[in-house]
């Protein structure tokens, strides 16, 4: 008797780049009570299924301890009669040389329902990610996706050589590193041009991705050279030339470069997509997160009886998140206010008033402590109350302006930001390029793990968000390479782009 809820799922992640999953595999994953997952899927798409998710490897590389074809697709079947909702990812397409043919007809024969979501195979994305179009005008009108697997030279290729050896119809191989050299020579045999361009892409649509061009002649040689490794699509004909004129992802400035994202984990998400939209890759190392606050009751009771003030302002998206979070406690919204007005510092800060429905009536233009009280100061009287609803630690610069001025500053806590404890928070810092901190308290809670810091940050690139924060980690005796020209995540991945092209 099959549970009605039980249902299989075959997705394709995609050939590397988080990016390239589909809507649907992404939604197929958000709801899964099982995953069955490949090497090749990336560990940012594994983490888009549920925390309470049951993820199971599945292999397939060398040295790992693995589960055969046979124990795989007797897996997906059983969970599938269980009545469970599974998810079986695979690298790129699920039909492209993934034996996802099989799993689906063993799903079919048990009667377990299931649905197939395809992915973007690495055989094309691959070479586009070089800058290799599959097809031209110019050069082809055909391609040809085949298995390099079977060893040429061991004489039973079911390959048909004679065919794939003509360079206006271009061949895309996959695990063909092992076996190149015999078929490159079986190429030769039947009169493929020792000219004709091939191009290799190693870890293609990834950071890590490397790219050798050079032709059937000088292919073999110029891979001992450069070393160029497995798993890797070897692209044979005229297009490989193209890519001179549209090589574009691993062009970029930040390009292959690890970078280290420190901020809280709820807010890391932004940050490590741009990270890989820019080809570089984020290490998620998040040394504070946020705690509640101290007195529960006088965040909760600001937030009651918020309607007393004259202005509200919010220095982060969390104190705004806070504040929301009390006052669904209370049963109320936004009209909560009544007629405050309110302050947001940072256009993130605004941007989550604004998701809440609330027009912010101040957005000072820099988001330093000193110009955010001289605004304020310009746009309130002294006898105005004002609520200042922040973090525990932060500085009390605004405030204290504004009461010498004559206002009457109420300073509530919302959060209090603590440290993690991150016992691997020196290895990961160690495998970075470049080291980001977002605000002061992720520059304590990194020295907080890392003692050290200092000597093994002097072979990074520092980044800061702002001047305040690079002023923290300069104390900590930690050198400052980039400040942010705009003291937002944005602004950071500019500064770090215009320093990594020489600018
Ligand atoms: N279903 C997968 C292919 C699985 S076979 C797909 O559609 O992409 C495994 C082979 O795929 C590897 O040996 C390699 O040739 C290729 N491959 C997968 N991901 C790759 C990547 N990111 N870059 C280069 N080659 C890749």
């Amino acid at each position: 008797m099959i549970s009605p809820a039980g249902k299989v799922w075959l997705v394709g992640a995609g050939p590397g780049d988080p990016g390239l999953l589909t809507l649907k595999g992404a939604r197929a994953l958000a709801q899964c009570d099982v995953l069955v997952y490949d090497y090749l899927a990336s560990q940012a798409i594994v983490s888009l299924a549920p925390p309470d998710c049951e993820k199971i490897y599945a292999g397939k590389k060398a040295g790992r301890h693995t589960l055969s074809q046979d124990e795989i697709t007797a897996l997906i079947v059983r969970l599938g009669l269980e009545g469970k909702k599974v998810v079986r990812l695979k690298g790129g397409d699920v039909f492209v040389f993934a034996r996802g043919g099989e799993e689906a007809q063993a799903l079919a024969e048990a009667g377990v329902p299931f649905e197939i979501v395809p992915g973007i195979t690495s055989a094309i994305a691959a070479p586009a990610y070089a800058g290799i179009p599959v097809t031209h005008r110019d050069h082809n009108t055909s391609f040809t996706i085949a298995t390099g697997h079977e060893d040429p030279a061991k004489g039973y290729s079911s390959l048909d050589f004679a065919k794939l050896a003509n360079r206006k119809a271009t061949t895309i191989f996959l695990m063909a590193m092992g076996n190149l050299a015999g078929i490159v020579a079986k190429l030769r045999e039947h009169g493929l041009e020792g000219d004709t361009p091939v191009g290799i892409v190693h870890e293609g649509t990834k950071p890590a991705q490397e790219v050798l061009t050079a032709t059937l002649d000088t292919v073999v040689d110029e891979i001992a050279r450069t070393g160029i490794t497995a798993p890797a699509i070897v692209v044979i004909g005229d297009v490989v030339r193209e890519r001179e004129k549209i090589r574009w992802f691993d062009a970029q400035p930040l390009f292959g470069k690890r970078v280290l994202i420190t901020r809280p984990a709820h807010q890391a998400d932004d940050f490590a997509t741009r990270l890989w939209e820019a080809g570089a890759e984020p290490i998620l190392a998040p040394t504070i997160e946020i705690g509640p606050p101290p007195d529960p009751y006088a965040a909760r009771d600001a937030v009651a009886r918020v309607r007393d003030y004259d202005w509200v302002v919010f220095t982060s998206r969390n104190g705004v998140d806070a504040f929301f979070d009390r006052l669904g406690e209370l049963g109320r919204d936004a009209r909560a206010f009544g007629d405050a007005r309110i302050a947001a510092i940072g256009p993130k800060t605004a941007a989550a008033l604004s998701a809440r429905g609330i027009r912010v009536d101040a957005i000072p233009k820099t988001f330093v402590n000193e110009a955010v009280a001289a605004e304020l100061l310009a746009r309130t009287s002294t006898a105005e109350r004002v609520l200042v609803y922040r973090a525990q630690e932060a500085r009390d610069v605004l405030p204290d302006s504004l009461r010498r001025h004559g206002r009457t500053v109420d300073v509530v806590a919302a959060y209090t930001t603590r440290f993690i404890d991150d016992p691997a928070l020196t290895a990961k810092a160690e495998r970075a390029d470049v080291v980001t901190f977002t605000s002061s308290s992720t520059v304590a809670g990194f020295v907080h793990n890392v003692p050290e810091a200092a000597a093994l940050l002097a072979r990074k690139t520092i980044a800061a968000i702002g001047p305040i924060t690079a002023h923290a980690a300069r104390e900590a005796g930690i050198r400052v390479d980039v400040v942010a020209d705009e003291f937002t995540v944005d602004g950071l991945l500019r500064s770090l782009r215009s320093i990594a092209s020489g600018r």
